[in-house]
């Protein structure tokens, strides 16, 4: 019998293993530039002709290789970083598996100049499609040159696959942004045939390395992020303010262990965080290390290792939601959120030192003249953020007169507007309605717009979550009971939660077969169509025990309460009714978005209603 099976000759294989890890230029640079830094690099220059089609050359001033070495790194499996099984369960080093070069060797022109510090001199080599073709020793200085020429010249299939040059520059210009991110203390340099696109001198602190890459206007946007948790979980680096948002994930760079990782545990807890302070569809700017016992994370689940495992998903998860929602705290954005009363609870604590946003504002006086204790500027300062990036950026806000406000006053439209009211909303002066939908505001010299259908159900929504979370939503009792007749599914819904439902402040009654009782609701909520809320709310209710976070199903209740009874767009209000709700934003929270995440204000500076007039 002949024999079928052969085991495939070397090359072969590196051109399989090509196939997972060089996908195209920009993977050449990411494993080159992941080389560079494990032998210590200080200053790496990343020069590319063609979108790295025609060329990609890496050098760096790192440790170097020998003769020996030269040869060796071109083998498949060959690696200074590892030695035994114990090592691939505590890595410190970005690469690990052996097979970078090898498969960049099968596929291109390569040709690798090294010099380590003992020796004496360096060492040349030249690959062609896995074969060395010369070799020899060159005068060089300390560090490692890689060029790679042709890429895929000899795989025509793939060559086909690569796209414009400027669209391979792009991927490669995020490999380097990527790299550059965790290593602030290397410098790093990008140019495309000949002209500089990217030079960044060896920084000292994060902030100073995402100013020069991701621009420095944003990085007074930027909260400090520090926290650990027992067993040696650790976060730190910088989240923007939810005012400093981007129409997609392009910038939230996750890095765990020092490496580039775009994990679904990581985001989902990362946009948890941020729950309800940014609008639908809007994402942070993100420059997150995650420290963790390397013991405890798989990285090698995936070639490119852009992928991990965690041992233990949910700690991980809950300590980043919980660090990024206690960043953005004291920021103003959530200032008063889960703890706002409004029935006569105690007012929150101001929090302890307000977290500063770490660059230093330039030239602005609403911000410099604020002083640090005092628990108002926490409003000021969102406000002012908001307006900042809102509005025109140039253009400075005045926040005047701002001050929380200290009494709890009913939900109900006081009609009393006698009382000194000194927050930043109660300071508008109120013009009017327009359309019976919008409170036309003036604040200084700003036109100032609120949408009076998400301003009161976010000061629902708050009140009720505040409320909840105190054990006691506020219940209405109903003059006649509301009998409601359900089907036996929905019935036997009811009857499972009614704990649930009288902690969310309903009193329903069972009343024999499918028929219940309902006494009371949630005093915030008025008796308005309540079958059709109390039939939702048990729907949701059933969400609760079944599907993930308990938290997010809950925020969806009060979200779902919130919106049931509020004022609608489209009704007349008075101006104490207007002066009222103003007075009511003031008090739940500083948030600029609805819980639908619809923005409850917006400005236009007196500059941009000159410009619509060609007065300026
Ligand atoms: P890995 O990085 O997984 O070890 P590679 O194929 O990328 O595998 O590299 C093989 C080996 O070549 C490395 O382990 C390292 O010892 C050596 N090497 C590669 N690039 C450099 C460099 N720029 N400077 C020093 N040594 C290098
Ligand atoms: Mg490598």
């Amino acid at each position: 019998m002949t024999q079928k099976i052969q085991i495939l000759p070397e090359n072969l294989c590196n051109q399989i293993a090509a196939g997972e890890v060089i996908e195209r230029p920009a993977s050449v640079v990411k494993e080159l530039l992941e080389n560079s830094l494990d032998a210590g690099a200080g200053d790496i220059r990343v020069d590319v002709e063609k979108g790295g089609k025609r060329r990609i050359l890496v050098v760096d001033d790192g440790d170097g290789m020998g003769r020996d070495d030269v040869f060796l790194c071109l083998e498949r499996h060959a690696t200074s970083k590892i030695r035994s099984d114990t090592d691939l369960f505590g890595l410190k080093t970005l690469g690990f598996r052996g097979e970078a070069l090898p498969s960049i060797a099968a596929v291109s022109r390569l040709t690798v100049r090294s010099c380590s510090a003992a020796a004496p001199e360096g060492w040349e080599i030249y690959v062609e499609g896995g074969t060395v073709k010369r070799a020899g020793a060159a005068g060089l200085p300390r560090g490692t040159s890689m060029e790679v020429r042709d890429l895929f010249f000899n795989t025509p299939a793939r060559r086909k696959f690569l796209r414009r040059d400027e669209t391979e520059l792009g991927h490669i210009g995020e490999v380097v942004t990527k790299l550059a991110l965790a290593h602030p203390q290397v410098q790093f340099r990008l140019v495309h045939n000949g002209r500089s696109l990217l030079d960044v001198y060896r920084q000292n602190t994060l902030a100073e390395r995402v100013g020069s890459l991701l621009g420095r206007p944003l990085v007074r946007e930027l909260l400090p992020v520090e926290a650990q948790a027992p067993g040696g979980l650790k976060l730190r680096g910088l989240i923007s303010q939810p005012a400093a948002n981007r129409s997609s994930t392009s910038a939230v760079y996750t890095f765990i262990n020092g490496r580039y990782v775009r994990d679904r545990v990581v985001q989902h807890a990362l946009l948890e965080g941020y729950r309800h302070l940014l609008p639908n569809g809007r994402y942070p700017v993100v420059a997150l290390f995650l420290e963790i016992d390397p013991a405890l994370v798989d990285v090698n689940v995936h070639p490119t290792k852009h992928e991990v495992r965690f041992r233990d998903q949910r700690t991980v998860h809950d300590f980043i939601a919980a660090t990024v929602r206690e960043t953005l705290r004291p920021s103003g954005w959530l200032a008063a959120s889960g703890e706002a009363g409004g029935d006569g609870g105690p007012e929150p604590e101001p929090e302890a030192p307000r977290q500063q946003a770490v660059g230093t504002p330039v030239g602005a006086a609403p911000q410099e003249t604020v002083k640090k204790e005092d628990p108002r500027h926490r409003v000021r300062e969102a406000l002012f953020t908001y307006g900042r990036s809102h509005a025109n950026p140039a253009a400075p806000v005045v926040v005047g007169r701002s001050q929380v406000q200290e009494d709890g006053a009913p939900f109900v439209f006081p009609t009393a507007d006698s009382e000194e009211e000194t927050g930043f909303f109660a300071s508008l002066e109120i013009i009017g309605q327009y359309r019976n939908s919008y409170i036309l505001c003036q604040d200084g010299n700003d036109l100032v717009l609120v949408d009076q259908h998400a301003a009161h159900e976010r000061i629902g929504f708050e009140r009720l979550k505040a409320q909840y979370h105190r054990g006691r939503v506020e219940r209405q009792a109903l003059l006649f009971p509301v009998t409601l007749e359900f089907d036996f599914r929905g019935a036997a819904l009811l009857q499972e939660h009614l704990g649930d439902l009288e902690r969310l402040g309903f009193d329903l009654e069972p009343f024999g077969g499918n028929t219940f009782a309902l006494k009371a609701v949630p005093r915030l909520l008025g008796d308005a169509e309540s079958e059709r809320l109390i039939r939702e709310v048990a729907e949701g209710l059933e969400k609760i025990g079944r599907r993930g976070p308990v938290e997010e199903a809950l925020d969806d209740l009060f979200i779902l309460m919130a919106c049931h009874n509020v004022v609608r767009a489209n009704q007349r209000l008075t101006l104490p009714e207007m002066a009222a709700l103003l007075r009511e934003l003031d008090r739940v929270d500083f948030s600029a978005h609805c819980p639908h995440g619809r923005p409850v204000m917006t400005r236009l500076p007196l500059g941009e209603v000159e410009r619509m007039f060609k007065r300026s």
